[in-house]
């Protein structure tokens, strides 16, 4: 069987990623309308009860925006740390919510789902490692630094979603106000291009072949075409060749064959005759 992860939204207007492996179905982060995330799932041919959980990173409008009124909808568990439940407050009235402490592992069907503080300006961040049948999914989004751990952990990941969002000169440039800027450069804050590169450098340095998923790239401060070359280039610099990157669009385009989707199955295979 296959692990299928599907990309719905990326970005500070919303981030949402289909995870699913058999019967079973995780939704990571819910940051878009719910009508919007309903019509994504009907599109892969999901009813919204077939979710076992949503799964959060953090209580920020762009990650958690209609996690509650989704799972209140279809009666779905929201899966995240205390810290990020209490910032969600009234947001999570009559859900079920299964929490999961940082550093602590849940099984969630056939999933074993560890999660990992990153440094970002919320209550209690996180990312995750989510491994079924020997694949694992590996999610860093939103996060200003990181720690040793962090690429411990990371390593294990087959597919890796990681922040690049900015690029350094243009976000000076565009004219955010101070406050902003200093905001997303802070450690706390947002990856730039660089420092994506670095961190996927640190990964990748053990010479396991991984696909990479750069996301929630800045609308203004950035583009899909400036995070590839800046990110490859850190990697090259660091003689880190076994890394195959892709950028997230901002939204999926609901049409057939333009959605972003990793399978393990064909990645791995492809990755053994040619990684
Ligand atoms: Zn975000
Ligand atoms: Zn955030």
């Amino acid at each position: 069987m296959t692990l299928v992860v599907t990309m719905l939204a990326s970005g500070s207007s919303g981030n949402a990623l289909l995870v699913r492996y058999a019967e079973t179905a995780l939704l990571v982060d819910c940051g878009l309308a719910m009508r919007a995330i309903e019509q994504h799932l009907r599109f892969v041919g999901m009813s919204p009860t077939a979710l076992r959980a949503i799964v959060l990173t953090h209580e920020h409008g762009d990650h958690a925006l209609s996690a509650g009124k989704l799972a209140r909808r279809y009666g779905l568990p929201v899966v995240c740390n205390s810290a990020t439940r209490a910032a969600l407050e009234h947001h999570l009235d009559g859900v079920t919510v299964e929490e999961l402490p940082i550093s602590q592992r849940a099984s969630l069907g056939p999933f074993d789902v560890t999660s990992f503080l990153v440094p970002h300006d919320a209550a209690a961040p996180v990312g995750y490692c989510m491994t079924v049948a020997g694949v694992t999914l590996g999610i860093a989004v939103d996060l200003g630094s990181w720690t040793p751990d962090l690429v411990t952990r990371l390593r294990a990941a087959d597919l890796l979603v990681v922040e690049a969002n900015h690029d350094r000169a243009r976000l000076t440039a565009v004219g955010y106000p101070l406050a902003i800027r200093r905001r997303i450069f802070s450690p706390l804050g947002h990856l730039d291009n660089v420092q994506a590169g670095t961190l996927l450098a640190q990964i990748g340095a053990d010479g396991r072949t991984r696909d990479v998923w750069l996301a929630h790239l800045s609308e203004r401060a950035n583009s899909p075409r400036v995070a590839l070359k800046r990110v490859q280039g850190v990697l090259d610099q660091a003689g880190v060749s076994a890394l195959r990157l892709s950028v997230l669009p901002r939204k999926a385009i609901l049409a057939p064959g333009k959605l972003i989707v990793w399978q393990s199955d064909t990645r791995l295979r492809q990755m053994d005759l040619f990684g």
